[in-house]
């Protein structure tokens, strides 16, 4: 069976692939996108679309879903999303 995660935005329930994984790093707390098998922290899914990017953002979802601050550069989490959209990077993010 395929696993399953839920979008923080829509709660559409969908399998791992369906969904770009957003990790805070346990240790550093710094935030990856998509991040390596050896990453452990936590973490929120989200569909690949515009509008579930879009809606994470407000009211701060993305970040209670993270359970992180709000002092992550906001605009540097969100066009890192939409690039990852775009399929224009490897979506490290550094905090
Ligand atoms: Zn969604």
């Amino acid at each position: 069976m395929d696993i399953v995660r839920k979008c923080i935005s829509c709660g559409n329930i969908k399998t791992r692939n369906e969904l770009i994984k957003i990790t805070k790093i346990n240790n550093s707390g710094d935030i990856v996108i998509e991040p390596g098998s050896k990453i452990f922290g936590r973490s929120a899914y989200l569909c690949y679309n515009q509008s579930c990017i879009d809606n994470a953002f407000k009211k701060d979802k993305i970040y209670k879903a993270l359970k992180t601050n709000t002092n992550i550069d906001k605009s540097r989490l969100y066009d890192l999303l939409e690039q990852v959209l775009k399929g224009t990077t490897d979506g490290q993010f550094k905090s």
